[in-house]
């Protein structure tokens, strides 16, 4: 039986909202997370997040 695992296969994704609030990043609100959802210009379609650059986002749509 095969495991199902979290693949990781866009690049940049380690940079994304959506794997950072994953590994709860956003519940110590360090500066370095706010700096990403300060002022947003892009959301994601895939997960509804808010940020200030698209790299940050996994389907960056612009606000
Ligand atoms: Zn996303």
């Amino acid at each position: 039986m095969t495991k199902i695992r979290f693949k990781i296969d866009e690049p940049g994704h380690e940079n994304h909202l959506c794997y950072l609030t994953n590994l709860r990043q956003h519940e110590d609100a360090s500066e370095s997370f706010l700096k990403l959802v300060r002022e947003p210009k892009y959301f994601c379609k895939r997960c509804g997040r808010a940020a200030a650059d698209k790299k940050n986002l996994c389907k960056p749509t612009k606000l």
